[in-house]
């Protein structure tokens, strides 16, 4: 990036002065996704989010443990805490964990899970949480709570807005690319920078 003369500005946020001093003719807004949070949850003591349990690495062992959403990263973080030894309950609204993922793999995801003993429910339903205890409704419909140690949350990340939107207030050509568009990938991020980097070659200033 020095080669190329960009300038990197290290611990800044992007804001409203900033975008008045460089006054630029685009800009490109790479700034991610933040965790999804349910509003029933608001009453549930300390919520932890699966990828930072995940890279913090936390070693608790001997609990319970509750995690919330059965996606890839949510598996992930109920086998992880299985793994430790703690007893794992992994709630799902979906009628399958994982659903993205191709279904050999999901099948072998699955029986993992079930071999390490976590408990999985699939068409549950949160409807509510205070402190420690968890309250949903199970795919019967019927009305179960189980009460844990440990409240993971991982329902998936949704773009972080902010930066877009002060963006395009001020700037008169904005590509918003990445996770700050559409939660995806690498792949995917790196594609739209592709487009974005090309689209601002072709524009006239
Ligand atoms: C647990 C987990 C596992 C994943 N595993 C994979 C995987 O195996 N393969 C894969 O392809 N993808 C994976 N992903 C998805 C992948 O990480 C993202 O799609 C990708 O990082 C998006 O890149 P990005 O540049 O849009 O955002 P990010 O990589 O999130 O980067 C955003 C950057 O913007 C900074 N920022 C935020 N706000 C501001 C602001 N106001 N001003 C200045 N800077 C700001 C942030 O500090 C951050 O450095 C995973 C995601 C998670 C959560």
């Amino acid at each position: 990036m020095r080669e190329s003369g960009t300038r990197v500005l290290l611990d800044t946020v992007l804001d409203g002065k900033l975008i008045k001093e460089l006054s630029p003719h685009a800009a490109v807004i790479a700034t991610g996704g933040r965790p999804r949070t349910l509003p029933v949850l608001s009453g549930a003591s300390r919520v932890i989010d699966s990828a930072d349990l995940l890279m913090d690495g936390e070693t608790v062992t001997g609990r319970t443990a509750v995690v919330i959403g059965g996606g890839s990263t949510g598996c992930e973080a109920a086998a992880y805490l299985a793994k430790l030894g703690n007893e794992v309950h992994l709630l799902e609204v979906a009628e399958d964990l994982a659903a993205g993922m191709e279904i050999l793999n999901r099948m072998s995801l699955v029986l993992s899970l079930r071999k390490a003993g976590v408990k999985i429910y699939t068409g549950a339903v949160i409807s509510g949480a205070e402190g420690y205890e968890i309250r949903f409704k199970n795919k019967s419909g019927d009305a179960e709570k189980i009460t844990a140690d440990i409240i993971v949350s991982s329902l998936g990340i949704e773009p972080d807005r902010s930066a877009a939107d002060l963006a395009e207030g001020s700037v008169k050509n904005v590509f918003v690319i990445g996770d700050a568009g559409r939660p995806g990938s690498i792949a995917a991020a790196l594609y739209d920078a592709e487009i974005a980097a090309r689209r601002i070659q072709a524009v006239e200033f």
